[in-house]
């Protein structure tokens, strides 16, 4: 599953012409690399399914230079 998905993203990313992507940079600092790192959500006990409060890490980028994670990349995580 893990190689599949590898496959998937470099075929893809074969097909994008470069020139026509876009940059990321840091909202806060203008840098432009970026390392992934975890956000952590809290489930409420409400809504968890062990029924006890639980926490979820995230996977999500966040800048080099600052630390700070852009909210455009937090989104793309809950979507
Ligand atoms: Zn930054």
């Amino acid at each position: 599953m893990e190689e599949a998905m590898k496959r998937k993203v470099e075929e893809v990313a074969s097909q994008v012409d470069i020139s026509q992507t876009t940059p990321v940079t840091c909202e806060k600092c203008d840098g432009k690399t970026f390392k992934q790192t975890l956000m952590l959500r809290k489930v409420s006990s409400i809504v968890s399914p062990t029924g006890q409060e639980m926490l979820i890490p995230v996977a999500v980028f966040a800048c080099e230079s600052c630390g700070h994670v852009n909210a455009e990349l937090v989104d793309a995580e809950l979507t």
